[in-house]
């Protein structure tokens, strides 16, 4: 049967890989004639390839390397000629990289210069701290209290807040822990750190209202102790439901309201003000990827990692189990032997978490990553770290930590898209960049989220979800540098309240959802 014939476009990405990707909409038939790219040879398709997925370039032998970005991402299973479809089921796993004798700060990254001139408009809290948006939150203790807050929060929004013009909006920080928990137990200090630090984003602009039930696990001195806090004029506001003095459900929910009308005043009088790019605080993530991910998105994104390191701001990238098969990669771009030591701390104590669990990383990649064309977490891990960019990694946070090391930080977490968000909100992040392939339509309430698309098919097919096409990047239109610099764009004119996310557009708000590797008793 013959087939219509249609230009070839492949991506290979470096010049020692013996794959490439396709990136045509819809795949390329059997009998396509393409380019290899390697020594201006041609080969000609054998069978029907997806869009997204591998063609072999070379002929290959039961046992020989697959090379993608440069590195191994597994071995042939069979026998294979030039121009195979090489998918999941032709590709074995190869060893997960031992954290012994990594490379130690052994290729470190020369400084970039500074970056001067970039500001964006932001509001300063009383900490030092720098929001993009002005939100007023209230932090619960438990989820006891979480239906009554959120009553009291739609009370609050019809009622107060259109009289506060400068405020952005009202949430309620709820979550499933609190009581019931072992709460001394070790692991559980990577959820309590994680509420208190939600309490104290940068977004959320200084003092939190704190919401406690009164006999709970998790009370407020816990959540939110004096020592811990030097970083706050003044204590936290405590509304505890069960004091004697409030009379039924309707004098709780008052006294909510009026701590909430006292905050909305000082928040009201906050201004945006010109403020450097170094108080910006970008959280990097990925979900639902592809095999352009790493070719389109995550470039670019990370190009405009190393502008934001160069202007001085904090990046933020994570995912332990997406980098965990790249670590000999960045131990050595690590800034110190110290902070290449931190990373294979928190890979260690993610490898136990995961084997406590009799999980492994074969857990990952997902069917839709599968389908995508991404084989395997090797080459979802080598996809995943373009994200970081190119600069060297400064510090390296525990989940939950709240972050002030400027430079590429990696935050540790799990690579759960909404654990992620969280534990990223928590770290302080006051700009959230996500790249996808697939497609999903997350958001988040504390911070605004500028969603990249991998393909231009789905930048197209959900145009009112997606915020940037990095798709351009595959179909030659733009560079990698272009698309770059298009989100380092929008993230000053989204921090400055100049645009608005498609996220943000629709109110699509996904959950906090909390890290909690410690017992449910
Ligand atoms: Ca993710």
């Amino acid at each position: 049967m013959s087939r219509s014939p249609t230009e070839p476009r492949l991506v290979r990405v470096t010049a020692s890989d013996n794959v490439a990707t396709v990136v045509n909409d819809g795949g390329l038939p059997a009998g396509t004639c393409i380019p290899t790219g390697i020594a201006s040879r041609e080969i000609v398709l054998l069978e029907d390839v997806p869009e997204a997925h591998k063609v072999t370039l070379v002929d290959f032998a039961p046992g020989d390397d697959v090379v993608r970005y440069g590195a191994v991402i597994g071995a042939a299973t069979e026998a294979l000629p030039a121009g195979s479809w090489m998918h999941e089921g032709r590709l074995q796993l190869p060893q997960v990289p031992s954290l012994d004798n990594l490379p130690m700060a052994t290729s470190v990254p020369p400084a970039q210069p500074p970056l001067e001139g970039f500001t964006f408009e932001g509001y300063l809290s009383p900490d030092g701290t720098v929001g993009t948006r002005n939100i007023l939150a209230i932090t619960t203790t438990v989820q006891c209290v979480a239906p009554t807050v959120e009553f009291a929060v739609r009370r609050i929004k019809s009622d107060l807040l259109p009289r506060f013009p400068n405020v952005d909006d009202v949430i309620a920080l709820t979550h499933g822990f609190g009581c019931g928990v072992a709460i001394d137990a070790p692991g559980a200090e990577i959820p309590i750190r994680t509420l208190r630090n939600l309490a104290l984003n940068p977004n959320l602009g200084g003092t939190p209202i704190v919401v406690s039930l009164g006999c709970e696990k998790l009370q407020p001195s816990r959540l939110l102790p004096a020592e811990k806090l030097p970083i706050l004029q003044n204590e936290p506001i405590v509304v505890r439901l069960q004091d004697d003095k409030h009379t039924g459900f309707l004098d709780m929910v008052h006294a909510i309201v009026a701590a909430a009308e006292s905050r909305l005043e000082q928040l009201n009088r906050r201004r945006r003000v010109t403020r450097p790019v170094s108080d910006l605080v970008v959280g990097l993530q990925c979900g639902g990827s592809d095999a352009f991910s790493g070719i389109t998105a995550n470039p670019a994104v990370g190009y405009a990692s190393d502008l934001l390191v160069r202007a001085g701001a904090t990046v933020l990238f994570s995912e332990v189990t997406e980098v965990r098969d790249a670590i000999h990669l960045l131990t050595a771009r690590s800034a110190t032997p110290e902070v290449a030591q931190a990373l294979v701390r928190e890979m260690a104590w993610y490898d136990a978490y995961l084997a406590r669990g009799g999980a492994d990383r074969s857990a990952n990649p997902s069917p839709g990553n599968k389908l995508g064309g991404l084989n395997n977490v090797v080459e979802k891990a080598l996809g995943s770290v373009a994200k970081s960019g190119t600069s060297r990694i400064s510090g390296v946070s525990g989940p939950g930590e709240r972050v002030t090391t400027k430079g590429l930080v990696f935050a540790a977490t799990p690579a759960s898209d909404f654990v992620c968000g969280t534990l990223q909100l928590a770290a302080s992040m006051n700009m959230h960049v996500f790249t996808t392939g697939r497609g999903t339509p997350y958001g988040l309430a504390m911070a605004p989220v500028i969603k990249v698309s991998s393909r231009t098919p789905l930048a197209e097919h959900w145009s009112d979800l997606i915020d940037i096409d990095a798709g351009t990047i595959a179909t030659g239109q733009l560079t990698v540098q272009q698309v770059g610099e298009l989100i380092f764009n929008m993230i000053l004119d989204v921090a400055s309240g100049r645009r608005q996310t498609c996220a943000d557009r629709w109110g699509l708000h996904n959950d906090l959802v909390l890290f909690n590797p410690a017992p449910i008793t």
